[in-house]
């Protein structure tokens, strides 16, 4: 456990991370010619940003980060191009995929080169229980593609339809389907993938299996994932349900209930009924006056979840597979759960914030209870249930009421002291938020493929200036 107390804002510009201040980018540019340059100041901000606004803390600090150009590489080629080009001119380097990382992972704290990776979006491969990819893939095209041959991805995030595999490495942890196959970092998931390397000779290392923990969740500071080779499951026709209860515990139980082994379910989130009038399209199914669980459940699988539910008070107000869903143009369940909760209120209510919990095992739901009591209007509840290393896990995102940066520190001490884990969303290092300690094997890797420390300025804290490798 740690004390969390207010953080120092981050360090913004080339020389607060010991890079030159002087990059003479029109020359970076002539060295680029023949790429998809951006150079118009609208698009390099709008290209310098992702979904940190979620925390008020981070739209404030954040604000004046804008590349100074982008690149938007279409093969591995190009990405070895553009690597020695940053090398060459010691230009700060932040590879982006489509920005949908929460805590600024993608904003060029120290300005320079922004690698924006979505037109290197092709499917390499496909073979029985395997797919290759080049980084920028999106998700959702993934899982389309692996659908014609009757497999399907193991998880994504919420954000699928437009996040990139290599974004979802280097910055995400798991997500829907993380009920059935555990988390990106439970072996087997991830099968291999290639980084090119940062230096003034580029090259290509691969990743195998659990290599790939060197790059994931490490927020593009160490190498640019070109291509990545991740495990398919057979399809499943998932029902998409949602249930109601009329107590927030009912829902918490039920969903310990359906998340046992034996239970096929891709999907198992709880959701406060304070939610409801923001779930728009869903009003008649999720109306306001009972709580929420949204669940994706194989076919074979339902008739125990249906029992499950009885056993827990609760009744099925949906259930349907992804195209009668579609027919009736309703959501899938999977866009109603993890960061898109927080969504779907933040897009109607900037007065909204979010903090991300997980609860010590075996989960007890009476935290929550009192949580809810202690908070009343202030924080809403929503948790998302899942498999991690082979155990369960439980985490929340909770929906809390902004009232400024000290009333939010204050509220992660109180979710410490009922000993759970917080992963401050309002920083901007992998250490601050969520990981808690510096990866040695990340930093190690980062002296191999970012020697002169140009990638992601500002993002970890094991690495400092002094680090850096000196000009040859
Ligand atoms: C509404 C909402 C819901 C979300 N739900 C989930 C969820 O369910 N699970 C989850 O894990 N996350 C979730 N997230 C966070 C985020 O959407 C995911 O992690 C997503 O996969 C990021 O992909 P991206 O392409 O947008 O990456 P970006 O935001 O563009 O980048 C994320 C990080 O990866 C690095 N990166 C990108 N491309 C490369 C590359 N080629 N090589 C090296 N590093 C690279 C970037 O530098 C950055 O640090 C959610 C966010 C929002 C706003």
């Amino acid at each position: 456990m740690q004390n969390l107390a207010l953080p120092l804002p981050p360090a913004l510009g080339p020389a607060a991370h010991g890079l030159r201040p002087d990059v003479d980018w029109s020359a970076v540019a002539r060295d680029l010619q023949g790429l998809h340059l951006v150079t118009d100041e609208p698009a390099r901000r709008r290209l310098s940003r992702d979904f940190h606004w979620y925390s008020p803390i981070l739209a404030g600090q954040l604000r004046d980060c804008v590349a100074d150009l982008v690149v938007k590489p279409s093969t591995e080629d190009d990405l070895l191009r553009v690597a020695a080009v940053a090398a060459r001119h010691r230009a700060p380097l932040t590879v982006r995929g489509a920005g949908t990382g929460n805590y600024g992972q993608c904003v060029p704290l120290a300005g320079g080169l922004v690698v924006d990776t979505t037109e290197m979006m092709r499917v390499l491969d496909l073979q029985p229980g395997r797919m290759r990819v080049q980084g920028g893939a999106r998700l959702h095209d993934m899982e389309m593609a692996a659908r014609e041959t009757r497999q399907m991805l193991r998880m994504w995030p919420s954000t699928w339809r437009v996040a990139t595999i290599a974004g979802f490495i280097a910055g995400g942890f798991g997500g829907v389907g993380s009920t059935a196959h555990g988390v990106l970092r439970d072996r087997g998931n991830l099968i291999a993938c290639r980084v090119v390397t940062v230096d003034d000779e580029p090259r290509v290392i691969t990743l195998q299996g659990d290599e790939i923990q060197k790059v994931h969740h490490a927020y593009g500071t160490n190498g640019l994932i070109a291509e990545v080779e991740l495990a398919l499951s057979p399809a499943i026709d998932w029902v998409h349900a949602v249930v109601l209860f009329p107590h927030y515990r009912q829902v918490l139980d039920a969903a310990i209930a359906a998340g046992r082994p034996g239970l096929h379910s891709f999907l198992l989130s709880a959701v406060d009924r304070r939610f409801a009038p923001y779930y728009g399209p869903l009003r008649d199914h999720f109306p306001g006056d009972r709580h929420a669980l949204f669940a994706m459940v194989a076919p074979g699988s339902l008739a125990d979840f249906r029992g499950v539910v009885a056993a827990h008070g609760g009744e099925v107000a949906l259930a349907m597979d992804e195209a009668a869903l579609e027919g009736a143009a309703l959501p899938p369940a999977h866009e109603c759960a993890y960061n898109h909760t927080t969504l779907q209120v933040l897009r109607a209510d900037r007065s909204w914030t979010y903090l991300q919990v997980a609860y010590p095992q075996p989960f007890d739901p009476a935290i929550v209870e009192r949580q809810m009591a202690r908070w009343g209007d202030e924080v809403w509840q929503h948790q998302e249930f899942a498999r991690m290393h082979g155990e369960s896990a439980t985490f929340a995102i909770l929906l809390v009421k902004w009232r400024g940066a000290e009333r939010q520190y204050a509220l992660m001490r109180e979710i410490e002291a009922d000993g759970c884990t917080v992963f401050d969303p309002h920083v901007v290092t992998i250490e601050d938020g969520g990981m808690k300690a510096i990866d040695d094997s990340q930093i190690a890797f980062k002296r191999l493929a970012d020697p002169m420390g140009l990638m992601n300025p500002g993002k970890t804290r094991g690495w400092h200036p002094g680090m850096a490798r000196a000009a040859r």
